[in-house]
């Protein structure tokens, strides 16, 4: 099977930094997986993220050797909106990702920038609102909802654009745990009855382990110095049993 996202001894270096961020990076996702990337603060998940949506180079300017290719394309040629056709990412702050002035009309944002007809517009806010449970909210203003249900508007205006990659940047990081688990709940419900390529970057591993996972990728230093990689099975818990591929780093 062709990776639907695949970094070939990939190297990105910010422009305003003096070493690389990501150093002789080699993954490959499969099209379906649902992947969990971890690993500390500052060892560029982030970036990792950006480069698979276009924000690098186009936000982030650097320099990169090596290949990325995500849905057969270069994310550095595609540019930001046409990477928005096939990754949808939902980031940490979603307050900065809210552009509607109600629900509804978040959603539908990248239906309307589309000129997609009203008729199929509303029914496909519909359909998105149902899968992430917001539709009792659609007259509501961002601004007045809580964490979690900000979230999930944020997903289901990524999710309209019926992308074949979802992209969570720490999910987690502004919900209480019960809000958390939800959320987990909602992006595995997701996972599976989509068949989408689910990325999480999540440093609350336990939480983000409540529901299962594919894969965990560690994100950390210790092996990029030699450009050694290597791939284990670990036992994550009594019951599951998970790939664990350490890769990537920074200097
Ligand atoms: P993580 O998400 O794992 O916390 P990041 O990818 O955000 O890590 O950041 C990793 C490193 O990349 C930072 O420590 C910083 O040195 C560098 N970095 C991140 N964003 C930028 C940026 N916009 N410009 C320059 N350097 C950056
Ligand atoms: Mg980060």
């Amino acid at each position: 099977m062709t990776p639907i996202i695949e970094f070939k001894d990939y190297t990105f270096k910010y422009r305003s930094q003096v070493e690389p961020t990501l150093y002789n990076i080699d993954l490959a996702v499969y099209p379906g997986e649902k992947v969990l990337i971890v690993g500390p603060s500052g060892s560029g998940k982030s970036t990792l993220a950006h480069c698979i949506n276009g924000l690098v180079p186009f936000s982030f300017p650097g320099e990169s050797s090596g290949t990325l290719t995500v849905g057969g394309q270069d994310p550095s040629k595609a540019g930001i909106f046409g990477m928005s056709k096939l990754v949808g990412t939902v980031l940490q702050d979603t307050d900065g990702q809210f552009i509607g002035l109600t629900v509804a009309e978040d959603i539908a944002f990248a239906l309307e920038n589309d000129c997609v007809e009203q008729a199929e517009m509303f029914s496909k806010v519909d359909e998105v609102a149902e899968i992430v449970d917001v539709k009792t909210l659609l007259s509501h203003a961002p601004t007045e909802l809580s964490g979690g249900q900000k979230q999930r508007v944020s997903m289901a205006g990524v999710m309209i654009d019926d992308v074949d990659i979802l992209l969570f940047d720490e999910p987690l990081a502004n919900l209480d745990p019960a809000t958390g688990k939800k959320a987990i709940d909602l992006i595995d419900k997701i996972s599976r009855t989509t068949g989408k390529t689910v990325l999480i970057i999540e440093h609350r591993l336990e939480d983000a382990l409540y529901r299962d996972v594919d894969r965990i990728v560690v994100v950390g230093d210790g092996l990029w110095r030699t450009g050694n990689r290597m791939s284990f099975s670990a036992r994550i818990s009594w019951k599951r049993k998970v790939s664990v591929s350490l890769c990537i780093s920074r200097l």
